[in-house]
């Protein structure tokens, strides 16, 4: 997978037939998308957003997600999903290229994220060790042509049903400035004990944990590992 940190800002996984998610998402009442709303209170830049975790953990955990009540209710249309996203990294050549063996990997995350009609999230990085040691997956289930998803100096309007990995240790940003809602499926994919990007650089010889990786996660240790796709681009 190269690393977390692939050269490039989206990478295409598959594809994926979201009728039946959709089908249940639509039936979500504000009831269902306020239960938990830790998330966008905790977090200015998800101000916008509402979010049911499927499988979530608010201490960002990097093993032994928890199960949530939404799982039960989601889990049958997402099963064959789970499957495709985990074969597509298992089987892929980068990965027998970099552990020298078959690799099973894990869900840590898996959760529906709306961003109202209107709304954005602002620039960023994800910044902890579990989102940095793991793969950001993101799955639009419904959405407009107004809604723009900027990583690096790139932007993409994601369509629904397509399966993108996005480089989360790059600055990215959200808008959509559609007039509904948009709601993406997003899954936090895991190879157990594979490194960060920064890792050679940070703790030579060490495995990743989230003391050895503490400097490098928060950037108090800048990451220039592609600094020739750095920069950071200007909100739209
Ligand atoms: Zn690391
Ligand atoms: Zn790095």
């Amino acid at each position: 997978m190269g690393d977390m940190n692939f050269q490039g800002n989206f990478k295409r996984v598959g594809s994926f037939d979201t009728s039946e998610l959709k089908r249940l998402v639509l039936g979500l009442t504000q009831e269902h998308w306020l239960a938990d709303d830790t998330r966008q209170k905790r977090y200015e830049v998800h101000k916008d957003t509402q979010f049911i975790g499927l499988a979530y953990d608010e201490d960002f955990r990097h093993t032994h997600p928890t199960r949530r009540p939404a799982l039960d209710l989601f889990g049958p249309a997402i099963q064959s999903l789970l499957a495709q996203i985990a074969e597509f990294y298992e089987t892929h050549p980068e990965t027998f290229a970099k552990f020298q063996k078959p690799v099973r990997g894990y869900f840590i995350r898996i959760s529906l994220a709306k961003l109202v009609a209107g709304g954005k999230i602002s620039i960023h990085q994800d910044k902890n060790f579990s989102l940095t040691h793991s793969h950001r997956v993101h799955l639009p289930i419904v959405t407009n042509p107004d809604c723009w998803f900027y990583v690096g100096k790139e932007r993409m309007n994601m369509k629904e049903g397509e399966i993108w990995e996005i480089n989360n240790r790059r600055m990215h940003y959200v808008a959509n400035h559609g007039d509904e809602d948009r709601v993406h499926l997003i899954l936090d994919w895991v190879f157990p004990w594979e490194p960060c990007c920064c890792a050679d650089k940070v703790h030579p010889g060490e495995p990743c944990t989230p003391k050895a990786c503490a400097d490098s996660v928060v950037l108090r240790i800048p990451c220039d590992c592609h600094p020739e796709e750095a920069d950071v681009p200007l909100p739209v």
